[in-house]
């Protein structure tokens, strides 16, 4: 990497000054001189190649999905080893984005309203045989659908997206704006088609250098803009790694205190040069080797892991560009150097991505109120701290080049209060700022809180007990459900009848009233069934506390959720909001019914899993449906039995929801899942909300995303439009290199998220991303993220099983361990040596990847529930990048010997740091007690001759034997021990916005297979060992 001249242009400390001339901010000089943006830049998008079928073989990370692929290497080119369960070498694909989904998705039936078809009538997707990347929809993107669907008036949907480069189509980065997009006026819009009052997918856009007619320009503003920094909570809260990780400020290196026995001296195997400081690593990439490229040999070091949770890698930057840089927490990249050239990605074989967790709950978020928005006025880029400034008056682009006014308001800077410093404003100054927008970003009044709860009430529900739990909650935190004085909330029942209830102010207690013909569902008295929360909050308590009794006897044993969705649409289609659905059985009346597809005897088989797309798109049509009117669905599901996730789940996913599993959910048999269900309807019911909100990604021309992953509905080529936005939602990208970014040193990459707040105040929150721009493999090895690289993967993988199949993604899976060290091996290796060798940043590579394919919802050979393997699947596309990390590959402490030595001060609590285990029973050891943290559940485990001390001490009882067989709470006793360890616990759960159940199990548990499953470096009767792996994957590549 040319690091030199990047690195002697940048002053020394943070306190680079401005000066009126020539600009001093490095990103300035990236730049090809006069680069304009080119009108004529090939849209990345075409409809018509995403259908083209490849050639046999294509690489691990084609050119990008929209090329044909010209014949590739041999698919048979690693052909399989002996006695292994590996095929040829089918691969994850990038998955063509926006694929028309025509072939394999209909597009969207009539209203519900108009009796639609029962799910029976509607054919299923046609199943997809081939092994080709470019076939069919990906199955977690729904594109614009085809034709006039009566529910879809948002011209982008309607359209295919061949037409999205039409001028009303907000520019991206995929589409590359002309100076036409710039001033798109609303009259242009609405001469497009139908506009949906609600969608704001082009005010997004509208905005920027354009002032209103009118608008006061040419003087001090009469008071400072507001700017104020939210308060915040004592960041010592967190573990160390993701306290550094919410400090991107803080350039600092992260030591990384190698244990004994671990390799070498020096910087351990996770400080890259990105740990070091930018000069020290320019320095060491260009005469020695950096810690990020010291030569590993899995094959004999055995101590991979660092003692603590990885921390993100730092992009190579200078100090100055990465003091301004976003947290990685909300804004990572697989690869923090990227690639020059596509043919370099190519050669890396490692995908390139970027993993999002945009509307995260944030200790500091700067918010400015400002009557002018400063954006880009070509590509719509919002001012960020890695623009340049060519004198006080314009500033360049750092997507498009362009170079843009800096308009009057611009010039005071409401921190310092002073005039003249346009650089030092806190749209340049932050990553990450909210804006509260003007009305210009408004096509009508932000709509208010709307809540609806929809809720089975059949034997089967009330049988589980959830109803109680439910309104108990919702008692509970009915004052602090996000909202103001327009709040609104409904609820709907139903069996095999749907049920309303008119809570109208007035009324002496709430008012049922029973609709029970669900073939043509209908609204019985539309206005009083959303009622204003303040208004009529004694009929809304009245009615949760009545509830749980009013079924209490019910023998209903049907279930019409199809009709009772419908009807839930129809009541929140006038104002968007959102849709709480809870589910506890496989609907079986009506519209959307379906059959059981679950054989129990193929659970544990070690062939392909069935049945991991879904059984009909009526769920799918409706989600789209509620995308169109704002309204968001998310889904909780509560039973023992099988329920169809794969198909229910898709009235989620596609609305931009949450889906919520408890399986084997009874208020009695099973108090774990009843305090995971209370806890997290807690979190549910008062965490930040954001309503009617759109999400854009952008980045530095040149590049080109595609493919997203998470809940939502593409809109457009890169605008997702996400009904509700929560901040447990995480986001993942594709991303390809469509021109050479060769005269470039960093690019830059962007995620507006524009919402409405339950406040009702429309606010854009902007994150920005700078990274290195490099041109040898080396470096871009260097610059691997693990970790991101491994949850972009298993999004592919997800992607890749439900539309070719669970063993084609396992294979997938492999050979992306295969091809990168293979690579790295072959291009980025200078002396050969034998063994297995990885860079130390990819030290952990194929330990992910035997995790993944030991994860429930990859793995074969195992008993694995299908819900439970499609909710895997869900999480792992769903959950942010640090949880999706720990589903993956689980956290093992020893607790018996807890002690303060490396604690955590937080407060008052002294938080122990014991030290990450690897995932081996021989770390586990009979005399000592063992947390395991998968994310969503934990276990400690007791050993048979656990020290008595623990066993007196935390446990508060006398003996081995005397553990109970279903403990789920460590009980608070007043020692040292008890203390210590309920501080740990309670921190690891406090850090994640689920709750996680906690079983301690005795040595003969029922539970410890499902403990024992976790330890993915051991060899079962159906997987490899890690040390087999490692020698598979060597065998692979030495041939
Ligand atoms: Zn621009």
């Amino acid at each position: 990497m040319s690091t030199a001249g990047f690195n002697s242009q940048n002053g020394t400390g943070t306190g680079q000054t401005y000066t009126n001339g020539p600009s001093q901010n490095p990103v300035a000089l990236q730049q090809p001189s006069g680069v304009g943006y080119s009108v004529n830049h090939q849209p990345a998008y075409n409809q018509m190649q995403a259908k083209v079928l490849a050639p046999p073989g294509p690489a691990l990370y084609p050119s990008g999905p929209y090329q044909p692929v010209p014949p590739g290497p041999q698919v048979g080119s690693y052909p399989p080893a002996p006695a292994q369960p590996l095929l040829p070498r089918p691969q994850i694909g990038i998955l063509p984005s926006h694929t028309p989904p025509q072939s394999a998705s209909p597009s969207p039936g009539p209203r519900p309203a108009q009796a639609t078809p029962p799910a029976q009538a509607t054919p299923p997707p046609p199943a997809v045989t081939s092994t080709s990347y470019y076939t069919g929809p990906p199955a977690w993107q729904y594109a614009a659908p085809r034709g006039p669907a009566p529910n879809h008036v948002n011209p982008a949907a309607a359209a295919p997206p061949l037409m999205s480069h039409s001028s009303t189509q907000p520019p991206g980065p995929g589409a590359p704006p002309t100076s036409i997009h710039g001033f798109t006026q609303p009259g242009d819009v609405a001469g497009n088609g139908p506009q949906a009052p609600n969608s704001y997918n082009h005010v997004d856009n509208r905005m920027a250098g354009a002032a209103p007619p009118g608008r006061h320009l040419g003087h001090y503003p009469s008071l400072p803009p507001g700017y104020q920094n939210t308060s915040a909570p004592p960041p010592s809260s967190l573990h160390p790694a993701l306290q550094a990780a919410t400090q991107p400020y803080t350039q600092g290196p992260q030591p990384y205190q190698q244990q004994p026995g671990g390799p070498g001296p020096g910087p351990g195997p996770g400080a890259g040069p990105a740990q070091l400081s930018p000069s020290m690593a320019a320095m060491s990439l260009q005469s020695s080797t950096p810690e990020a490229l010291r030569v590993v040999n899995l094959l004999q070091e055995r101590n991979l892991l660092p003692p603590a949770p990885v921390p993100a890698p730092t992009p190579c930057l200078t100090q100055d560009l990465q003091k301004l840089n976003c947290s990685p927490e909300v804004f990572r990249c697989t690869l923090t150097s990227i690639p020059q050239t596509q043919s370099v990605l190519n050669k890396a074989k490692l995908p390139l991505g970027l993993l999002l967790h945009p509307f995260k709950d944030l200790s500091q978020l700067p918010v400015v109120t400002s009557s002018t928005i400063v954006r880009c006025r070509s590509c719509r880029t919002y001012i960020n701290p890695f623009v340049s400034f060519l004198d006080q008056r314009r500033w360049k682009c750092n997507l498009c080049y362009r170079v843009n006014d800096v308009p009057e308001e611009f010039m005071y800077n409401p921190v310092s209060r002073s005039y003249g410093e346009p650089h030092k404003r806190p749209e340049v100054q932050n990553a990450t700022i909210e804006f509260i927008a003007p009305s210009e970003y408004m096509l009508r009044p932000p709509q208010p809180a709307v809540y609806l709860f929809v809720l089975d009430v059949s034997h089967n529900a009330v049988e589980t007990g959830y109803l109680s739990v439910f309104c108990q909650s919702l008692l509970d935190n009915i004052s602090a459900l996000p909202g103001d004085s327009r709040t609104k909330v409904g609820f709907i029942t139903f069996d095999s009848t749907i049920h309303f209830y008119n809570l109208q102010e007035g009324l002496s207690q709430p008012q049922m009233l029973i609709v029970s013909d669900i073939e043509d569902i209908f609204l019985p008295t539309p206005d009083s069934l959303l009622v204003n929360l303040n208004e009529c909050k004694e009929l809304v308590q009245d009615l949760l506390k009545s509830l749980p009794n009013l079924f209490e006897k019910t023998m209903e044993t049907q279930s019409a959720l199809g009709s009772a969705l419908q009807a839930a649409f129809k009541l929140l289609s006038p104002t968007g909001g959102r849709m709480s659905v809870f589910q506890t059985q496989l609907p079986n009346l009506g519209v959307g019914a379906l059959q059981s597809r679950e054989d129990p005897n193929q659970r544990a088989s070690a062939k392909d899993v069935q049945h991991l797309s879904p059984a009909t798109d009526f769920y799918k049509k409706l989600a789209l449906d509620c995308s169109g009117q704002q309204v968001a669905v998310d889904l909780f599901l509560l039973s023992a039995q099988y329920c169809d996730l794969a198909t229910l789940g898709c009235i989620s996913r596609y609305s931009a929801g949450s889906v919520y599993y408890y399986p084997s959910y009874h208020h009695q048999h099973n108090p774990a899942q009843v305090e995971r269900f209370q806890r997290d309807l807690k979190r549910y019911l008062t965490r930040k909300i954001g309503f009617e909100a759109v999400m854009r990604i952008r980045c530095t021309k040149g590049l080109s995303i595609h493919t997203f992953h998470g809940n939502f509905f593409v809109r457009s080529t890169d605008l997702l439009s996400l009904p509700n936005v929560n901040p447990d939602a995480g986001f993942a990208v594709q991303m390809s290199i469509e021109e050479n970014l060769d005269d470039m040193q960093v690019v830059s990459f962007q995620a507006a998220l524009l919402y409405t707040s339950s406040k009702g105040e429309r606010r854009i929150r902007v994150h920005t991303m700078c990274l290195p721009v490099v041109s040898s493999l080396s470096d871009v090895f260097a610059g691997a993220d693990v970790q991101a690289i491994t949850g972009l993967l298993a999004c592919m993988a997800v992607d890749r099983s439900v539309t070719s199949s669970l063993s084609d993604a396992r294979d997938a899976m492999t050979n992306a361990a295969i091809d990168s060290l293979s690579s790295y091996r072959q291009s980025a290796l200078t002396i050969q040596q034998p063994g297995l060798l990885a860079p130390a940043c990819l030290r952990l590579f194929p330990l992910y990847i035997l995790a993944l394919l030991k994860q429930k919802a990859f793995r074969t050979g195992t008993s694995t529930r299908l819900d439970e393997r499609v909710f895997a699947m869900y999480q792992l596309k769903y959950q942010p990048l640090a949880f999706a990390m720990l589903m993956i590959h689980p956290a093992l402490y020893r607790l018996d010997d807890l002690s303060d030595e490396g604690a955590l001060n937080i407060g008052e609590q002294t938080i122990p740091q014991p030290r990450v285990l690897q995932l081996s029973v021989e770390k586990l050891s009979r005399e000592g007690a063992f947390l395991l943290d998968a994310g969503l559940v934990m276990y400690l485990w007791i050993g048979r001759n656990c020290h008595q001390n623990f066993l007196s001490q935390v446990l508060g009882v006398s003996s081995y034997a005397a553990v109970p067989e279903k403990l789920y709470l460590l009980p608070e006793l007043d020692t040292a021990e008890s203390q210590r360890t309920r501080a740990f616990v309670s921190w690891l759960r406090d850090q994640r916005p689920f709750f996680p159940s906690l079983h301690i199990i005795r040595d003969e548990s029922q539970l410890k297979p499902h403990f024992l499953q976790n330890m993915i470096e051991d060899r079962t009767e159906s997987a490899l060992s890690y040390y087999e792996f490692l020698l598979h994957l060597q065998q692979q590549i030495s041939k």
